[in-house]
Protein backbone atom coordinates (compact mmCIF):
# COMPACT_ATOMS: atom_id res chain seq x y z
CA UNK A 1 0.00 0.00 0.00
CA UNK A 2 1.36 3.54 -0.81
CA UNK A 3 1.39 5.80 2.23
CA UNK A 4 -0.61 8.05 -0.47
CA UNK A 5 -3.19 5.84 -0.28
CA UNK A 6 -3.61 5.45 3.82
CA UNK A 7 -3.58 9.30 4.00
CA UNK A 8 -6.86 9.49 1.44
CA UNK A 9 -8.32 7.10 3.48
CA UNK A 10 -7.23 8.92 6.70
CA UNK A 11 -8.87 12.22 5.51
CA UNK A 12 -12.35 10.44 4.13
CA UNK A 13 -12.96 8.77 7.10
CA UNK A 14 -12.24 12.02 9.13
CA UNK A 15 -15.44 13.29 7.34
CA UNK A 16 -17.44 10.55 8.04
CA UNK A 17 -19.02 9.97 11.27
CA UNK A 18 -21.01 6.91 10.63
CA UNK A 19 -19.95 3.98 12.61
CA UNK A 20 -20.84 1.45 9.68
CA UNK A 21 -19.83 3.25 6.74
CA UNK A 22 -16.40 3.87 8.56
CA UNK A 23 -16.51 -0.10 9.53
CA UNK A 24 -17.61 -0.47 5.89
CA UNK A 25 -14.77 1.55 4.37
CA UNK A 26 -12.59 -0.07 6.36
CA UNK A 27 -13.25 -3.56 6.06
CA UNK A 28 -12.86 -3.02 2.20
CA UNK A 29 -9.24 -1.85 2.55
CA UNK A 30 -8.37 -4.57 4.98
CA UNK A 31 -9.41 -7.23 2.83
CA UNK A 32 -7.15 -5.53 -0.20
CA UNK A 33 -4.04 -5.65 1.97
CA UNK A 34 -1.83 -8.67 1.45
CA UNK A 35 -0.38 -9.91 4.47
CA UNK A 36 2.75 -8.17 4.85
CA UNK A 37 1.12 -4.98 4.84
CA UNK A 38 -1.93 -6.03 6.97
CA UNK A 39 -0.07 -5.40 10.83
CA UNK A 40 1.11 -2.10 9.96
CA UNK A 41 -2.17 -0.60 8.32
CA UNK A 42 -4.13 -1.93 11.42
CA UNK A 43 -1.49 -0.04 13.86
CA UNK A 44 -1.07 3.04 11.91
CA UNK A 45 -4.65 3.72 11.34
CA UNK A 46 -5.23 3.26 15.09
CA UNK A 47 -2.22 5.75 15.63
CA UNK A 48 -0.17 3.33 17.55
CA UNK A 49 3.00 1.91 15.73
CA UNK A 50 3.65 -0.23 18.58
CA UNK A 51 1.41 -2.17 21.38
CA UNK A 52 2.22 -0.11 24.49
CA UNK A 53 4.19 -3.23 25.94
CA UNK A 54 6.45 -3.44 23.75
CA UNK A 55 8.34 -0.41 25.17
CA UNK A 56 8.89 1.26 21.88
CA UNK A 57 8.09 5.12 21.98
CA UNK A 58 8.89 7.30 19.21
CA UNK A 59 9.44 10.04 22.19
CA UNK A 60 9.11 12.70 19.13
CA UNK A 61 7.72 16.24 20.78
CA UNK A 62 6.38 19.64 19.06
CA UNK A 63 10.49 21.21 19.04
CA UNK A 64 11.56 18.27 16.74
CA UNK A 65 8.98 18.60 14.43
CA UNK A 66 9.18 22.21 14.48
CA UNK A 67 12.43 22.11 13.27
CA UNK A 68 12.20 19.36 10.37
CA UNK A 69 9.16 21.32 9.37
CA UNK A 70 11.30 24.60 8.97
CA UNK A 71 13.79 22.85 7.22
CA UNK A 72 12.02 20.89 5.06
CA UNK A 73 9.78 23.84 3.73
CA UNK A 74 12.40 26.56 3.99
CA UNK A 75 10.70 28.62 6.75
CA UNK A 76 11.78 30.02 10.21
CA UNK A 77 11.25 28.14 13.01
CA UNK A 78 9.23 30.83 14.23
CA UNK A 79 7.06 31.06 11.15
CA UNK A 80 6.39 27.11 11.76
CA UNK A 81 5.77 27.58 15.35
CA UNK A 82 2.83 30.67 14.59
CA UNK A 83 1.56 28.48 11.50
CA UNK A 84 0.88 25.88 14.02
CA UNK A 85 -1.16 27.83 16.69
CA UNK A 86 -3.31 29.55 14.11
CA UNK A 87 -4.68 26.57 12.51
CA UNK A 88 -4.82 24.62 16.11
CA UNK A 89 -4.04 20.91 14.75
CA UNK A 90 -0.35 20.26 13.81
CA UNK A 91 -1.03 17.62 11.44
CA UNK A 92 -3.16 20.22 9.22
CA UNK A 93 -0.59 22.95 9.74
CA UNK A 94 2.22 20.75 7.63
CA UNK A 95 -0.51 20.10 5.16
CA UNK A 96 -0.70 23.85 4.56
CA UNK A 97 2.92 24.29 4.85
CA UNK A 98 3.77 21.52 2.83
CA UNK A 99 0.99 22.84 -0.12
CA UNK A 100 2.84 26.16 0.03
CA UNK A 101 6.28 25.04 -0.43
CA UNK A 102 8.01 24.88 -4.02
CA UNK A 103 7.73 21.52 -5.21
CA UNK A 104 10.29 21.74 -7.52
CA UNK A 105 13.66 22.28 -4.95
CA UNK A 106 13.06 18.24 -3.89
CA UNK A 107 12.62 15.07 -5.23
CA UNK A 108 9.47 13.19 -4.37
CA UNK A 109 9.54 9.51 -3.80
CA UNK A 110 6.55 7.70 -4.09
CA UNK A 111 6.65 6.66 -0.06
CA UNK A 112 5.06 3.24 1.15
CA UNK A 113 3.24 2.14 4.20
CA UNK A 114 6.53 0.15 5.39
CA UNK A 115 8.33 2.92 4.63
CA UNK A 116 7.12 4.71 7.12
CA UNK A 117 6.56 1.70 9.37
CA UNK A 118 10.34 1.12 9.09
CA UNK A 119 11.28 4.69 9.66
CA UNK A 120 9.45 5.00 13.07
CA UNK A 121 10.58 2.01 14.60
CA UNK A 122 14.55 3.55 13.50
CA UNK A 123 13.19 6.55 15.51
CA UNK A 124 12.53 3.81 18.44
CA UNK A 125 15.59 2.71 18.41
CA UNK A 126 17.59 5.96 18.39
CA UNK A 127 19.03 6.34 22.32
CA UNK A 128 21.88 8.18 23.76
CA UNK A 129 22.67 12.01 23.25
CA UNK A 130 22.79 12.36 19.53
CA UNK A 131 19.32 10.61 18.98
CA UNK A 132 17.53 13.64 18.85
CA UNK A 133 19.72 15.10 16.06
CA UNK A 134 19.18 11.81 14.68
CA UNK A 135 15.60 11.76 14.85
CA UNK A 136 15.02 15.12 13.07
CA UNK A 137 16.98 14.53 10.02
CA UNK A 138 14.56 11.19 9.74
CA UNK A 139 11.81 13.46 9.89
CA UNK A 140 13.31 15.54 7.66
CA UNK A 141 13.67 12.51 4.91
CA UNK A 142 10.08 11.57 5.58
CA UNK A 143 8.49 15.28 5.04
CA UNK A 144 10.47 15.97 1.83
CA UNK A 145 9.28 13.14 -0.19
CA UNK A 146 5.49 13.75 1.36
CA UNK A 147 2.87 15.06 -0.45
CA UNK A 148 1.23 17.73 1.87
CA UNK A 149 -1.18 15.46 2.37
CA UNK A 150 0.89 12.46 3.67
CA UNK A 151 2.98 15.48 5.92
CA UNK A 152 -0.71 15.83 7.83
CA UNK A 153 -0.63 12.33 8.46
CA UNK A 154 2.82 12.11 9.17
CA UNK A 155 3.01 14.36 11.36
CA UNK A 156 -0.27 13.05 13.45
CA UNK A 157 1.74 9.70 13.61
CA UNK A 158 5.03 10.99 14.76
CA UNK A 159 3.18 12.96 17.42
CA UNK A 160 0.85 10.50 18.65
CA UNK A 161 -2.02 12.63 18.09
CA UNK A 162 -3.84 10.53 15.50
CA UNK A 163 -7.39 11.82 15.62
CA UNK A 164 -9.29 10.50 12.66
CA UNK A 165 -12.67 8.52 14.74
CA UNK A 166 -11.23 4.61 14.27
CA UNK A 167 -11.13 3.13 17.75
CA UNK A 168 -10.27 -0.50 18.81
CA UNK A 169 -13.61 -1.17 18.35
CA UNK A 170 -14.43 -0.43 14.65
CA UNK A 171 -10.94 -1.65 13.77
CA UNK A 172 -12.31 -5.20 15.16
CA UNK A 173 -15.12 -5.25 13.39
CA UNK A 174 -13.84 -4.22 10.14
CA UNK A 175 -11.53 -6.83 10.14
CA UNK A 176 -13.81 -9.40 11.37
CA UNK A 177 -16.22 -8.48 8.04
CA UNK A 178 -13.06 -8.24 6.14
CA UNK A 179 -12.35 -11.81 6.44
CA UNK A 180 -15.36 -13.31 7.94
CA UNK A 181 -14.57 -14.08 10.98
CA UNK A 182 -16.52 -13.45 14.36
CA UNK A 183 -15.77 -10.04 15.94
CA UNK A 184 -15.94 -11.82 19.32
CA UNK A 185 -12.92 -14.02 18.26
CA UNK A 186 -10.80 -11.04 16.91
CA UNK A 187 -11.70 -9.09 20.65
CA UNK A 188 -10.80 -12.48 22.17
CA UNK A 189 -7.31 -12.74 20.26
CA UNK A 190 -6.67 -9.05 20.76
CA UNK A 191 -7.40 -9.22 24.90
CA UNK A 192 -4.74 -12.04 24.51
CA UNK A 193 -2.31 -10.71 22.31
CA UNK A 194 -2.88 -6.76 22.63
CA UNK A 195 -1.76 -6.18 19.15
CA UNK A 196 -4.57 -5.83 16.61
CA UNK A 197 -1.63 -5.94 13.96
CA UNK A 198 -0.97 -9.54 14.88
CA UNK A 199 -4.76 -10.61 15.47
CA UNK A 200 -5.14 -9.10 11.77
CA UNK A 201 -2.71 -11.72 10.30
CA UNK A 202 -4.43 -14.51 12.36
CA UNK A 203 -8.21 -13.22 11.37
CA UNK A 204 -6.79 -13.60 7.95
CA UNK A 205 -5.71 -17.37 8.46
CA UNK A 206 -9.14 -17.85 9.81
CA UNK A 207 -11.28 -18.80 13.37
CA UNK A 208 -8.91 -21.51 14.41
CA UNK A 209 -5.94 -19.45 14.46
CA UNK A 210 -7.61 -16.32 16.69
CA UNK A 211 -9.27 -19.13 18.55
CA UNK A 212 -5.67 -21.30 19.21
CA UNK A 213 -3.67 -17.62 20.79
CA UNK A 214 -1.74 -18.49 23.22
CA UNK A 215 -0.74 -16.30 26.17
CA UNK A 216 3.47 -16.22 26.84
CA UNK A 217 5.55 -14.96 29.66
CA UNK A 218 6.46 -10.52 29.12
CA UNK A 219 3.33 -10.39 26.43
CA UNK A 220 1.05 -9.02 28.88
CA UNK A 221 -2.98 -9.13 28.89
CA UNK A 222 -5.25 -6.97 29.60
CA UNK A 223 -6.27 -6.64 33.65
CA UNK A 224 -9.90 -8.05 34.10
CA UNK A 225 -12.02 -5.30 35.60
CA UNK A 226 -14.68 -4.72 38.30
CA UNK A 227 -18.21 -3.50 38.60
CA UNK A 228 -19.51 -1.13 41.45
CA UNK A 229 -22.21 -3.23 43.63
CA UNK A 230 -23.65 -4.10 46.51
CA UNK A 231 -23.34 -7.29 49.00
CA UNK A 232 -27.13 -8.26 48.32
CA UNK A 233 -27.14 -7.80 44.61
CA UNK A 234 -24.35 -10.41 44.20
CA UNK A 235 -25.57 -12.88 46.75
CA UNK A 236 -28.24 -15.27 45.62
CA UNK A 237 -29.63 -18.13 46.96
CA UNK A 238 -27.08 -20.45 48.67
CA UNK A 239 -23.63 -18.82 46.45
CA UNK A 240 -20.85 -18.74 48.41
CA UNK A 241 -18.53 -15.40 46.78
CA UNK A 242 -14.85 -15.20 47.24
CA UNK A 243 -14.64 -11.90 49.60
CA UNK A 244 -11.28 -10.42 49.28
CA UNK A 245 -9.77 -6.82 50.67
CA UNK A 246 -10.13 -4.19 47.93
CA UNK A 247 -6.26 -2.83 48.42
CA UNK A 248 -5.95 1.01 46.88
CA UNK A 249 -2.70 0.63 45.30
CA UNK A 250 -1.44 0.09 42.20
CA UNK A 251 -2.77 -2.89 39.47
CA UNK A 252 0.21 -4.64 38.29
CA UNK A 253 0.53 -8.15 36.39
CA UNK A 254 4.23 -9.75 37.04
CA UNK A 255 5.80 -12.41 34.73
CA UNK A 256 8.31 -14.97 35.29
CA UNK A 257 10.37 -17.22 32.88
CA UNK A 258 13.71 -18.90 33.14
CA UNK A 259 14.53 -16.79 35.97
CA UNK A 260 13.62 -13.21 34.23
CA UNK A 261 11.06 -11.12 35.94
CA UNK A 262 8.96 -8.36 34.48
CA UNK A 263 5.99 -6.24 35.97
CA UNK A 264 3.74 -4.38 33.90
CA UNK A 265 1.10 -1.90 35.04
CA UNK A 266 -2.04 -1.53 34.15
CA UNK A 267 -1.87 -0.45 31.11
CA UNK A 268 0.66 -2.75 30.34
CA UNK A 269 3.67 -0.25 30.58
CA UNK A 270 6.86 -2.19 31.85
CA UNK A 271 7.66 -0.68 35.21
CA UNK A 272 10.40 -3.59 36.40
CA UNK A 273 12.61 -0.88 36.79
CA UNK A 274 10.89 1.60 38.81
CA UNK A 275 9.87 -1.67 41.67
CA UNK A 276 12.97 -3.22 41.84
CA UNK A 277 12.34 -3.88 45.47
CA UNK A 278 8.90 -5.52 44.85
CA UNK A 279 10.53 -7.69 41.91
CA UNK A 280 13.14 -8.93 44.41
CA UNK A 281 9.90 -9.92 46.53
CA UNK A 282 8.25 -11.84 44.24
CA UNK A 283 10.55 -13.36 42.06
CA UNK A 284 11.65 -15.06 45.81
CA UNK A 285 8.51 -15.98 46.12
CA UNK A 286 7.20 -17.21 42.95
CA UNK A 287 8.25 -20.10 40.17
CA UNK A 288 9.74 -20.18 36.81
CA UNK A 289 7.30 -19.61 33.96
CA UNK A 290 3.87 -17.79 35.63
CA UNK A 291 1.87 -14.87 35.00
CA UNK A 292 -0.11 -13.77 38.06
CA UNK A 293 -2.19 -10.91 38.80
CA UNK A 294 -2.24 -8.08 41.67
CA UNK A 295 -2.24 -4.48 43.69
CA UNK A 296 0.64 -3.49 45.15
CA UNK A 297 0.23 -1.07 48.03
CA UNK A 298 2.30 1.28 50.16
CA UNK A 299 2.74 1.22 53.74
CA UNK A 300 4.01 2.55 56.78
CA UNK A 301 3.64 1.23 60.38
CA UNK A 302 1.35 -1.57 58.85
CA UNK A 303 -1.00 0.65 57.74
CA UNK A 304 -1.76 1.10 53.84
CA UNK A 305 -0.87 4.56 52.35
CA UNK A 306 -2.89 6.59 50.20
CA UNK A 307 -2.66 5.72 46.23
CA UNK A 308 -0.50 8.92 45.79
CA UNK A 309 2.27 7.21 47.53
CA UNK A 310 1.94 4.84 45.33
CA UNK A 311 1.90 6.36 41.83
CA UNK A 312 4.93 8.08 43.35
CA UNK A 313 7.17 4.92 43.09
CA UNK A 314 5.11 3.59 39.70
CA UNK A 315 6.47 6.86 37.81
CA UNK A 316 9.79 7.05 38.57
CA UNK A 317 12.52 7.40 36.33
CA UNK A 318 14.93 8.61 38.67
CA UNK A 319 16.66 8.13 42.11
CA UNK A 320 14.82 4.55 42.61
CA UNK A 321 16.69 3.17 45.47
CA UNK A 322 16.16 5.97 47.51
CA UNK A 323 12.54 6.00 46.78
CA UNK A 324 12.47 2.33 47.39
CA UNK A 325 14.02 2.80 50.69
CA UNK A 326 11.60 5.43 51.96
CA UNK A 327 8.65 3.98 50.74
CA UNK A 328 8.06 0.52 51.63
CA UNK A 329 5.96 -1.29 49.07
CA UNK A 330 4.17 -4.72 49.37
CA UNK A 331 2.29 -6.68 46.63
CA UNK A 332 -0.66 -8.52 47.41
CA UNK A 333 -1.62 -11.14 44.39
CA UNK A 334 -5.10 -12.22 43.52
CA UNK A 335 -4.86 -14.21 40.25
CA UNK A 336 -2.87 -15.85 38.39
CA UNK A 337 -3.20 -15.88 34.04
CA UNK A 338 -0.85 -18.72 33.09
CA UNK A 339 1.65 -21.37 35.00
CA UNK A 340 4.21 -23.75 33.61
CA UNK A 341 2.94 -23.84 29.62
CA UNK A 342 -0.66 -23.57 30.90
CA UNK A 343 -3.22 -20.84 30.55
CA UNK A 344 -5.39 -20.67 33.03
CA UNK A 345 -7.83 -17.96 32.05
CA UNK A 346 -10.63 -20.27 31.25
CA UNK A 347 -10.19 -22.59 34.44
CA UNK A 348 -12.96 -21.45 37.13
CA UNK A 349 -11.55 -18.48 39.76
CA UNK A 350 -11.87 -21.10 42.76
CA UNK A 351 -8.67 -23.96 40.66
CA UNK A 352 -7.05 -20.73 39.31
CA UNK A 353 -7.09 -19.56 43.43
CA UNK A 354 -6.12 -22.66 44.70
CA UNK A 355 -3.03 -22.95 41.68
CA UNK A 356 -1.65 -19.57 43.10
CA UNK A 357 -1.96 -20.81 46.72
CA UNK A 358 0.07 -24.00 45.81
CA UNK A 359 2.51 -22.21 43.77
CA UNK A 360 3.22 -18.82 45.66
CA UNK A 361 5.11 -18.82 48.98
CA UNK A 362 3.83 -15.78 50.19
CA UNK A 363 1.62 -12.33 49.31
CA UNK A 364 -1.83 -14.24 47.93
CA UNK A 365 -4.28 -12.40 49.21
CA UNK A 366 -6.53 -13.23 52.42
CA UNK A 367 -9.80 -14.35 51.00
CA UNK A 368 -12.84 -15.25 52.51
CA UNK A 369 -15.51 -17.76 50.81
CA UNK A 370 -19.19 -16.90 52.48
CA UNK A 371 -22.53 -16.81 50.95
CA UNK A 372 -23.70 -15.21 54.48
CA UNK A 373 -24.64 -11.38 54.15
CA UNK A 374 -23.85 -10.72 58.00
CA UNK A 375 -20.73 -12.00 57.63
CA UNK A 376 -19.61 -9.99 54.32
CA UNK A 377 -20.68 -7.10 55.59
CA UNK A 378 -18.31 -7.90 58.62
CA UNK A 379 -15.58 -8.53 56.32
CA UNK A 380 -16.05 -5.38 54.34
CA UNK A 381 -15.81 -3.02 58.03
CA UNK A 382 -12.67 -4.89 59.26
CA UNK A 383 -10.72 -3.47 55.46
CA UNK A 384 -12.61 0.11 55.78
CA UNK A 385 -11.23 0.00 59.43
CA UNK A 386 -7.73 -1.53 58.53
CA UNK A 387 -7.34 0.88 55.95
CA UNK A 388 -8.40 -0.50 52.50
CA UNK A 389 -10.71 0.83 50.00
CA UNK A 390 -13.72 -1.97 50.63
CA UNK A 391 -14.05 -5.28 49.18
CA UNK A 392 -13.98 -7.24 46.67
CA UNK A 393 -16.24 -9.72 45.45
CA UNK A 394 -15.54 -12.69 42.90
CA UNK A 395 -17.72 -15.40 41.40
CA UNK A 396 -15.78 -18.44 41.95
CA UNK A 397 -17.11 -20.03 38.80
CA UNK A 398 -15.80 -17.18 36.62
CA UNK A 399 -13.05 -17.55 34.26
CA UNK A 400 -10.60 -14.49 33.92
CA UNK A 401 -11.50 -12.27 31.17
CA UNK A 402 -8.80 -9.67 30.29
CA UNK A 403 -9.89 -5.72 29.66
CA UNK A 404 -13.59 -7.04 30.43
CA UNK A 405 -15.57 -4.73 33.60
CA UNK A 406 -17.93 -7.54 34.20
CA UNK A 407 -20.59 -8.72 36.43
CA UNK A 408 -17.65 -11.55 38.01
CA UNK A 409 -15.94 -8.96 40.14
CA UNK A 410 -17.97 -6.26 42.23
CA UNK A 411 -16.56 -3.72 44.02
CA UNK A 412 -18.17 -2.50 47.72
CA UNK A 413 -17.03 0.70 48.55
CA UNK A 414 -18.56 3.42 50.78
CA UNK A 415 -21.36 5.52 49.20
CA UNK A 416 -20.80 9.26 48.03
CA UNK A 417 -23.43 11.78 47.31
CA UNK A 418 -23.76 10.96 43.35
CA UNK A 419 -25.86 11.22 39.93
CA UNK A 420 -25.44 8.75 37.18
CA UNK A 421 -24.94 11.29 34.08
CA UNK A 422 -25.25 10.76 30.16
CA UNK A 423 -21.91 11.31 28.63
CA UNK A 424 -22.75 13.52 25.74
CA UNK A 425 -19.29 15.52 24.92
CA UNK A 426 -16.10 16.49 25.57
CA UNK A 427 -13.32 18.81 24.91
CA UNK A 428 -9.80 18.23 23.70
CA UNK A 429 -7.60 19.06 27.01
CA UNK A 430 -4.88 20.75 27.43
CA UNK A 431 -0.69 20.59 28.58
CA UNK A 432 -0.55 16.68 29.07
CA UNK A 433 -3.89 15.96 28.26
CA UNK A 434 -3.50 17.77 24.76
CA UNK A 435 -4.39 14.68 22.89
CA UNK A 436 -6.91 13.06 24.47
CA UNK A 437 -10.18 14.27 25.74
CA UNK A 438 -9.56 16.51 29.57
CA UNK A 439 -13.32 17.48 30.25
CA UNK A 440 -16.31 16.16 29.47
CA UNK A 441 -20.07 16.98 29.29
CA UNK A 442 -22.62 15.41 31.01
CA UNK A 443 -26.35 15.48 30.37
CA UNK A 444 -29.92 14.51 31.97
CA UNK A 445 -32.85 13.23 30.37
CA UNK A 446 -35.70 15.28 30.05
CA UNK A 447 -39.19 15.15 27.81
CA UNK A 448 -36.95 12.68 25.61
CA UNK A 449 -34.45 14.34 24.74
CA UNK A 450 -31.12 15.16 26.75
CA UNK A 451 -30.23 18.33 27.93
CA UNK A 452 -26.79 19.01 29.63
CA UNK A 453 -26.40 19.83 32.89
CA UNK A 454 -22.69 19.67 34.29
CA UNK A 455 -18.66 19.26 32.49
CA UNK A 456 -16.20 17.83 34.30
CA UNK A 457 -12.77 17.51 34.44
CA UNK A 458 -11.46 16.06 37.99
CA UNK A 459 -11.07 12.58 39.31
CA UNK A 460 -9.68 10.59 36.36
CA UNK A 461 -6.54 8.90 36.13
CA UNK A 462 -4.24 9.62 33.29
CA UNK A 463 -5.16 5.32 32.72
CA UNK A 464 -9.03 6.18 32.80
CA UNK A 465 -8.90 9.81 30.70
CA UNK A 466 -6.62 7.20 27.62
CA UNK A 467 -9.17 4.38 28.38
CA UNK A 468 -11.94 6.97 27.92
CA UNK A 469 -10.32 8.43 24.90
CA UNK A 470 -9.86 4.84 23.02
CA UNK A 471 -13.07 3.66 23.94
CA UNK A 472 -15.12 7.24 22.86
CA UNK A 473 -13.53 8.31 20.00
CA UNK A 474 -15.70 5.55 18.25
CA UNK A 475 -18.44 7.49 19.66
CA UNK A 476 -18.14 10.89 17.72
CA UNK A 477 -21.02 12.40 15.86
CA UNK A 478 -19.80 16.00 15.66
CA UNK A 479 -17.21 18.47 16.22
CA UNK A 480 -17.28 21.85 16.76
CA UNK A 481 -13.92 23.72 17.55
CA UNK A 482 -12.41 22.03 20.52
CA UNK A 483 -15.46 20.12 21.53
CA UNK A 484 -16.45 16.91 20.06
CA UNK A 485 -20.03 15.41 20.82
CA UNK A 486 -21.07 11.54 21.14
CA UNK A 487 -23.74 9.11 20.72
CA UNK A 488 -24.90 8.94 23.68
CA UNK A 489 -23.92 5.04 25.27
CA UNK A 490 -21.81 5.69 28.50
CA UNK A 491 -22.85 6.61 32.24
CA UNK A 492 -21.05 8.19 34.68
CA UNK A 493 -21.23 8.42 38.03
CA UNK A 494 -20.92 11.72 39.57
CA UNK A 495 -19.82 12.92 42.53
CA UNK A 496 -20.49 16.43 44.12
CA UNK A 497 -21.45 18.96 46.82
CA UNK A 498 -24.16 20.47 45.76
CA UNK A 499 -27.08 21.40 43.28
CA UNK A 500 -27.75 24.69 42.09
CA UNK A 501 -30.28 26.75 40.06
CA UNK A 502 -27.90 27.85 37.32
CA UNK A 503 -28.79 29.46 33.76
CA UNK A 504 -25.59 28.06 32.18
CA UNK A 505 -27.29 24.67 31.43
CA UNK A 506 -30.45 24.57 29.59
CA UNK A 507 -32.11 22.29 32.12
CA UNK A 508 -31.89 25.27 34.81
CA UNK A 509 -29.19 23.66 37.17
CA UNK A 510 -25.69 22.78 37.95
CA UNK A 511 -23.85 20.90 39.64
CA UNK A 512 -21.22 22.12 42.50
CA UNK A 513 -17.81 20.96 42.27
CA UNK A 514 -18.54 17.45 39.80
CA UNK A 515 -15.77 15.01 39.86
CA UNK A 516 -16.30 11.77 38.34
CA UNK A 517 -16.06 8.69 40.27
CA UNK A 518 -16.39 6.03 37.77
CA UNK A 519 -17.92 4.44 34.55
CA UNK A 520 -21.45 2.87 35.04
CA UNK A 521 -20.77 -0.03 32.44
CA UNK A 522 -23.35 -1.61 34.11
CA UNK A 523 -26.12 0.85 33.59
CA UNK A 524 -27.55 1.74 30.27
CA UNK A 525 -28.92 4.86 29.34
CA UNK A 526 -32.44 4.16 30.22
CA UNK A 527 -31.45 4.27 34.04
CA UNK A 528 -29.34 6.85 34.28
CA UNK A 529 -30.45 9.86 36.51
CA UNK A 530 -33.40 12.19 35.06
CA UNK A 531 -34.04 16.28 34.88
CA UNK A 532 -36.87 15.25 37.49
CA UNK A 533 -34.35 13.35 39.34
CA UNK A 534 -32.11 16.89 39.84
CA UNK A 535 -35.23 18.71 40.51
CA UNK A 536 -36.32 16.67 43.19
CA UNK A 537 -33.06 16.65 45.04
CA UNK A 538 -32.52 20.17 44.74
CA UNK A 539 -35.98 20.59 46.66
CA UNK A 540 -35.17 18.68 49.11
CA UNK A 541 -31.65 19.43 50.05
CA UNK A 542 -32.95 23.09 50.39
CA UNK A 543 -36.16 22.68 51.60
CA UNK A 544 -33.65 20.99 54.65
CA UNK A 545 -31.80 24.26 54.46
CA UNK A 546 -34.82 26.49 54.91
CA UNK A 547 -36.69 24.45 57.62
P1 LIG B 1 -11.73 0.26 40.19
O1 LIG B 1 -10.35 0.76 39.80
O2 LIG B 1 -12.42 1.15 41.19
O3 LIG B 1 -12.55 -0.12 39.00
O4 LIG B 1 -11.54 -1.12 41.00
C1 LIG B 1 -10.91 -2.20 40.45
C2 LIG B 1 -9.46 -2.17 40.85
O5 LIG B 1 -9.31 -2.51 42.22
C3 LIG B 1 -8.64 -3.23 40.17
O6 LIG B 1 -8.26 -2.83 38.88
C4 LIG B 1 -7.44 -3.35 41.08
O7 LIG B 1 -6.48 -2.39 40.71
C5 LIG B 1 -7.98 -2.95 42.43
N1 LIG B 1 -8.01 -4.04 43.42
C6 LIG B 1 -7.67 -3.89 44.72
N2 LIG B 1 -7.82 -5.03 45.41
C7 LIG B 1 -8.26 -5.97 44.51
C8 LIG B 1 -8.59 -7.35 44.62
N3 LIG B 1 -8.53 -8.01 45.77
N4 LIG B 1 -8.99 -7.98 43.50
C9 LIG B 1 -9.07 -7.31 42.31
N5 LIG B 1 -8.77 -6.01 42.16
C10 LIG B 1 -8.37 -5.33 43.24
Amino acid sequence: MIFLEFAELCSSLEKISGRLETISILADTIASLSKDELPDFCRLILGKPFPEWSGKKLGIGPNLLYEAVAYVTGRKREDVIDSLSRVGDAGAAVEELLSQKSQTSFFTVELALADIMSALIEISEMEGGRSQREKVRVIQRLLSSASPLEGHYITAILLEDFRIGVGEGNLRDAIAQAFSVDSKLVEYANQIRNDMGEVSVLALKGEEALRSVRLVPFHPVRMMLARQGTISGVLEEGILVAVEYKYDGARFQFHKQNGTCKMYSRRLEEVTKAMPDVVALLDAALPDDIIVDGEVIAVHDGRPMPFQTVLRRFRRKHNIAEAADAITMIPNLFDILYCRQEMLLSRPFRERREILTQVASQFVTPQLVSGEEEEIENYYHAALDAGHEGVMLKLRESHYTPGVRGKNWVKIKPETDTLDLVVTGAEWGEGKRARIFGSFLLSVKSNDRLVPVSRVATGFSDEQLNWLFQTLQDDIIRKDGKMVYFEPRLVFEIGYSEIQKSPNYEGGYALRFPRFVEVREDKDLKEANTAEDIEERYILTHQSVNS
